[in-house]
C-alpha cells in the first residue's frame, strides 16, 4: 500500500513540476488510472505457496516448542503456511537485518526494545515468556547473597564486552555501580564457579540450574526480579515490511504459533521426545523437561493467556533502559506492537503519510469535480480538518483513561457497563461484577509515602489487566478502589476470577529502599438477573459484599449473588 501511494505521490509530483497545472486534464486521467490500478492490485494477499521462514535464536531446545509442535501438528499447514524453522547459534540474533535478508520472523528477548529504539522497523507480535530467565548465582557458602554483598567481586555482568541491561539495572536500582565490580564476560561456565575463579555466574533459570541440580551444587539464586527489574524473556517478532505487505499471513502465523504453544505447554513430555528425536537436540530428554518446567514457571499459562502483550510491561522495560541511559530519553514505542483484529498500528511517520494520502486523494476528487479549481478555502479546511480529528483522537483517549494505571477510568467504566448490561438483556447471556478495594492502603500511605501508595496502585492496575479479558470492562473509579464486569461469566467463574486476582496480588513485592512491601486486597462479588438488575444495583451488591470481606478480616473474596 505505502510503496503504491508513494509511487502515485511521486508520479504526481513529477508531472506537475514538469508539465505545469495547465495539464490537470491529463493529471486528473493519470489519477483515475492511479485510484483503478491502486484498488486493482491484490493488498496484504499471502503468498501462500512460499516457504515461510522463522529464525531461531538458539540450538534446537524446548525454547522453540511452540514452533516445533505448530510445525509437526499441522497448525501452520492448516492456515496454508509452509513453514521452516532455521536453527540458532552463536551470534544470530533477532534483528532488522535477519528479517529482511534470512527469515520471515524471529524470537529474541526484552532487549529488542533498544534495536527497535535505536531504528530497526521490528514489530513484536507476542510475548511468549513473561519474565527473563536471566539471573545471577552464587555458591551459597560464599556468603553472597544480595547485589551489594558483590561489590569489589567477580562477577559476570558483560555480554561481549556490554553490560547486560536486566543484570545491570538491578545493580543501579541497588545503588551499586558496575566500575564497584570487577566485571567479567558471561562465558566462562559453571567451572569457573565451582572452582572459585569467579564470585557470581550469569546464567538462565532455564538451563544452567539442571546442570548445579545434578551437580548437587548448594547455590544461591540473585535475580533481577527480585529487585524490581522484570523484562520480557522471550517474544516473537516479524518486521514493518511484512507486516505491511502480508497483514493476514503474520495474523496466520501468529494464531499457528500460540495454538503450537498452548499444545506444547499442555504435553511437554511428547513435545520434549519430539525435539530429542527430529530436531536432534544435544540436550537429553531430563535437560528438556527441567527447560520444560522452568519455562512453564515464567511463562505463567495457567495465569496469562500464552503470547499475552502487556503494553504497559513494555513501557516498563523501556523506562528502565532510558534511566541506565540504555535508550534515548525522547524514544517513542508507537508502533512497536502489533494490535491484532488486522489492525497495524503504524509509527507517527506513517500515520501521518496515510492522513497526507487520503488528503491527496480527497484534493484530486474536488479538482476533478470543479474542473481544474483549487481553492485555498478548501486547502484550509482541510488542514483544519486534519487538526481537529488529531485533537479529537487524543482528547477522547485523555477522557476516558485513568493516567496512574492506564485502565479505564470511572466514565469509560459506567459507560461500557451499560453498553454490556444491555446487551446481556437482549442475548441473555450472564454477567459478573468484582468490586476490589485496598485493604489498609492509608496505613500503607502514612508508612512508607504517597509514592510506594502510587507505586502499589500501578501493580494493582498491572495485574487486573493481566488478568482480565479483551471483552471484560475494568476501571479505577476510585483512589484505590477498582471494579470488573466480566462478561459471558457466571457467578461461579467471577469467583475464580476473583480468587485468582486476590492471589496475584499477594505475591506483589515493592521495593522502597531497602524494605520489601506486601499488600492484599478484598474483593466483593454480585451476580446479574436480567430481569431486574442495572449497574447500579449490581454495584450496591458488591460493595456490600465488599464491607463484609473487610469485617471478617480483609485479604477475603465474598459473594452477594
Ligand atoms: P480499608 O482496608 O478498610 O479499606 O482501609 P483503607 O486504609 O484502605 O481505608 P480507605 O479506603 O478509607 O483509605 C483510602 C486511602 O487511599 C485514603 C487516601 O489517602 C488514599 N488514596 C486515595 N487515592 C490515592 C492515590 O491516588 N494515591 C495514593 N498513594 N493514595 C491514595
Ligand atoms: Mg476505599
Ligand atoms: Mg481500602
Amino acid at each position: 500500500m505505502f510503496q503504491m501511494a508513494a509511487l502515485f505521490l511521486q508520479s504526481y509530483h513529477y508531472l506537475v513540476v514538469n508539465h505545469g497545472i495547465a495539464i490537470t486534464m491529463k493529471i486528473n486521467s493519470f489519477i483515475i488510472f492511479s485510484l483503478i490500478l491502486l484498488g486493482s492490485i491484490p493488498q496484504g494477499s499471502a503468498a501462500t505457496d512460499e516457504v515461510i521462514k522463522m529464525q531461531l535464536s538458539w540450538k534446537h531446545q524446548f525454547q522453540f516448542a511452540g514452533f516445533y509442535t505448530a510445525v509437526e501438528k499441522g497448525f501452520y499447514k492448516a492456515q496454508g503456511l509452509t513453514v521452516e524453522l532455521l536453527e540458532g547459534g552463536p551470534g544470530i540474533i533477532c534483528n532488522e537485518e535477519t528479517l529482511t535478508t534470512r527469515a520471515n520472523y524471529c524470537n529474541g528477548t526484552g532487549s529488542v526494545l533498544k534495536q527497535r529504539v535505536d531504528g530497526e522497523a521490528i514489530v513484536v507480535l507476542a510475548s511468549i515468556i513473561q519474565h527473563s530467565p536471566a539471573v545471577l548465582v552464587t555458591l551459597k557458602s560464599s556468603g553472597l547473597l544480595t547485589p551489594k554483598d558483590l561489590i569489589g567481586k567477580r562477577v559476570e555482568t558483560l555480554l561481549a564486552g556490554e553490560p547486560i541491561p536486566e543484570i545491570a539495572a538491578m545493580f543501579k536500582r541497588e545503588g551499586v555501580a558496575l566500575d564497584q565490580l570487577d566485571n567479567m564476560e558471561n562465558s566462562l561456565g559453571i567451572d569457573a564457579l565451582l572452582n572459585r575463579k569467579v564470585d557470581a555466574i550469569y546464567i538462565f533459570l532455564t538451563n544452567e540450574t539442571y546442570l548445579l541440580d545434578s551437580l548437587d551444587v548448594d547455590y544461591h539464586v540473585i535475580s533481577p526480579e527480585s529487585y524490581g527489574i522484570d523484562f520480557y524473556g522471550d517474544a516473537l517478532f516479524t518486521s514493518e515490511g511484512e507486516l505491511r505487505e502480508y497483514p493476514e499471513r503474520v495474523e496466520k502465523f501468529l494464531q499457528a504459533s500460540i495454538k503450537g504453544w498452548e499444545y506444547a505447554m499442555a504435553n511437554k513430555h511428547e513435545i520434549a521426545q519430539l525435539i530429542l528425536q527430529k530436531y536432534k537436540s544435544t540436550k537429553s530428554y531430563a535437560q528438556l523437561m527441567a527447560e520444560a518446567n522452568a519455562i512453564e514457571k515464567l511463562m505463567l499459562p495457567d495465569l496469562i493467556k500464552i503470547g499475552h502483550i502487556n503494553k504497559a510491561h513494555w513501557k516498563a522495560t523501556a523506562e528502565t533502559m532510558k534511566s541506565m541511559g540504555i535508550i534515548k530519553a525522547a524514544y517513542s514505542l508507537d508502533g512497536f506492537v502489533y494490535e491484532p483484529n488486522g489492525e497495524v498500528e503504524y509509527s507517527r511517520a506513517h500515520k501521518f503519510l496515510i492522513l497526507f494520502l487520503c488528503l491527496a486523494v480527497l484534493f484530486c476528487l474536488v479538482l476533478c469535480v470543479f474542473n481544474r479549481t483549487m481553492s485555498a478555502e478548501i486547502k484550509a479546511r482541510a488542514e483544519a480538518q486534519k487538526q481537529l480529528s488529531l485533537a479529537n483522537m487524543f482528547i477522547l483517549k485523555q477522557v476516558y483513561t485513568d493516567e496512574l494505571t492506564g485502565m479505564g477510568n470511572r466514565r469509560s467504566f459506567y459507560e461500557k457497563a451499560e453498553a454490556e448490561i444491555s446487551l446481556a438483556k437482549l442475548d441473555g447471556s450472564p454477567l459478573a461484577l468484582l468490586f476490589m478495594d485496598v485493604d489498609h492502603f492509608k496505613r500503607l500511605n502514612d508508612k512508607y509515602g504517597h509514592d510506594v501508595g502510587d507505586q502499589a496502585l500501578k501493580k494493582l492496575g498491572e495485574v487486573i489487566l493481566q488478568i482480565v479479558r479483551a471483552n471484560d470492562v475494568q476501571g479505577r473509579i476510585g483512589g484505590e478502589e477498582f471494579i470488573v464486569l466480566t462478561t459471558k461469566t457466571d457467578l461461579e467463574g467471577a469467583t475464580d476470577l476473583a480468587e485468582r486476582m486476590r492471589l496475584a496480588v499477594e505475591k506483589i513485592e515493592l521495593v522502597s529502599g531497602s524494605s520489601r512491601i506486601k499488600f492484599t486486597i478484598s474483593i466483593g462479588v454480585s451476580g446479574f438477573d436480567a430481569s431486574s438488575d442495572d449497574i447500579h444495583s449490581m454495584l450496591k451488591r458488591a460493595d456490600k459484599a465488599l464491607y463484609q470481606a473487610k469485617d471478617q478480616g480483609r485479604n477475603l473474596v465474598v459473594i452477594n449473588p
